[in-house]
């Protein structure tokens, strides 16, 4: 069995529905499970939805709501070809808008927890319309509810083990199906609550499954042609990489290439199943396969990660103290707060973190322990490649690549796979820049 994902654009319209349910139409004795985002931009709606009801305006929600159930009924007549099927789906549509819309009574009140039921809704309505599809076409398929399969635990981390058993159970218990159809995206929390992935969080949902299932492959259905040497919306002239390494694929979507959720590949790493990049677009095209093998002395690709704000302590208390890493490690576990970059020196550590949530109580707590610095409006640059210490010149041609940029930090030796600078966000353009004409000219 294969794990498929399509994203927002791929089935961003009738027509893409269609076409998609060709990509996963299973040969004879085989079985697709298929993961599917909302359509694109339905998500972004739903949040300025939930933004209306944070700020009680009711009627501002509303508005919004009819436009969009008015987007959706229009799709109705292009997708079914018998009014049995437009009348069924018109029907659901109603339903669903209805409970969007009974969310407008909550608005004095309304809280993360409803906002994570509207944002669930785009998910609900891209697969149950495709699965309609299926039916009208007589097709084995069966629709199944994420919430009943994906879970987080406590710590709002994907609990594997139930996932694993879930699915299983599901599967066994309606073995006889060609094709199996779930959101990606939505879950529930350790509280049995409707919670999410977080944005982009549908290629998580299918790597989870994937590795629960041991499945042969995960593809990830998008609209580009696999990862990209350098950020396609910001570098002119990108390509794309034809493999990568688990590892390399997983720094690159951590530090910033959307096409991946930042942690999506874990799961399949663990698990050692290998993730396709597809493109919907192009199906012919052979994409990006992303698996357990290193190929020695390439650097891969560039991605980069914005909003990223850099925190110094310095301290003459540092000078051969032991014991400070640790305390200064201990404040930012208190406040959740995970480091992504740090260098040492002497007398002084700089970190960076992308959650300003608790920015001010940790500045607070480590003014106890030295000066505090900090440098908002950063983005981190981070280099992708087999750039191990032994491949000698390789962090070089890197750092020449930027000699015309103030690099705020330099980090290399974290990973054998990645070099990352830390630079001001109105120098990323030009890094990102820089960097494809050194690295991958020629
Ligand atoms: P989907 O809705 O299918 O999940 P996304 O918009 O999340 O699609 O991801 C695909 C987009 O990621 C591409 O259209 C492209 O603009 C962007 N992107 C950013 N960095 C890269 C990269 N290195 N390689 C390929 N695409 C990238
Ligand atoms: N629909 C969700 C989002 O827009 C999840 C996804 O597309 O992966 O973030
Ligand atoms: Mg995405």
């Amino acid at each position: 069995m294969k794990v498929m994902k399509f994203g927002g654009t791929s089935v961003g319209s009738p027509q893409r529905m269609k076409e998609v349910t060709q990509i996963f139409n299973p040969a004879e004795g085989e079985q697709s499970f298929v993961v599917l985002s909302a359509m694109s931009g339905t998500t972004n709606t739903l949040v300025e939805i939930s933004d209306y009801l944070y700020k009680n305006n009711p009627e501002g929600a509303s508005t919004v709501i009819n436009q969009l159930e008015q987007k959706y009924l229009a799709h109705v007549d292009e997708l079914y070809s018998t009014q049995a099927y437009r009348d069924k789906t018109i029907e659901f549509l109603h339903e669903k808008f209805q409970y969007i819309r009974s969310f407008t009574k909550y608005a004095p009140t309304f809280s993360s927890a409803e906002e994570k039921i509207i944002l669930a809704q785009g998910e609900i309505l891209s697969t149950t319309m495709v699965t309609n599809y299926l039916l009208e076409q007589g097709r084995k398929v069966l629709l199944l509810s994420a919430l009943d399969i994906v879970r987080t635990d406590e710590n709002g981390e994907p609990d594997f083990n139930y996932i694993r058993e879930a699915t299983v159970k599901k599967l066994r218990e309606h073995a006889d199906y060609d094709i199996y159809i779930t959101q990606g995206f939505i879950c529930r929390n350790s509280q049995g609550e409707v919670d999410n992935l977080q944005r982009g969080g549908s290629d998580y949902t299918a790597c989870l499954i994937g590795a629960a299932l041991q499945t042969d492959e995960i593809q990830i259905w998008t609209d580009i042609d696999g990862m990209h040497n350098n950020d396609p919306r910001i570098v002119d002239h990108t390509e794309p990489v034809r493999q990568l390494y688990f590892e390399e694929a997983a720094e690159l979507a951590y530090f910033g290439a959307k096409i991946l959720h930042p942690t999506c590949i874990q799961p399949a790493k663990f698990a050692g199943v290998p993730v396709r990049l597809l493109n919907t677009m192009d199906p012919t095209a052979p994409g990006t396969i992303i698996n357990n093998e290193i190929q020695r002395g390439t650097i891969k690709a560039v991605a980069a990660k914005d909003n990223i704000t850099c925190i110094q302590i310095q301290s003459s208390r540092m000078l051969l103290a032991y014991g400070f890493l640790r305390k200064v490690f201990e404040i930012f576990e208190q406040y959740k707060t995970s480091i992504d970059m740090i260098c040492t020196s002497e007398v002084g550590v700089s970190v960076t973190i992308d959650n300003r949530a608790h920015l001010s109580d940790i500045v607070n707590e480590l003014k106890k322990y030295g000066t505090v610095e900090v440098d908002d409006g950063m983005c981190i640059v981070c280099v992708v490649g087999d750039l191990a210490s032994g491949n000698v010149g390789f962090e070089t041609r890197a750092c020449m690549a930027v000699k015309k940029i103030p690099v705020r930090m330099i980090s290399y030796g974290g990973s054998n796979y990645n070099i990352s600078f830390l630079v001001k966000a109105e120098d990323k353009k030009r890094t990102l820049q820089a960097l494809s004409e050194t690295l991958f000219k020629g």
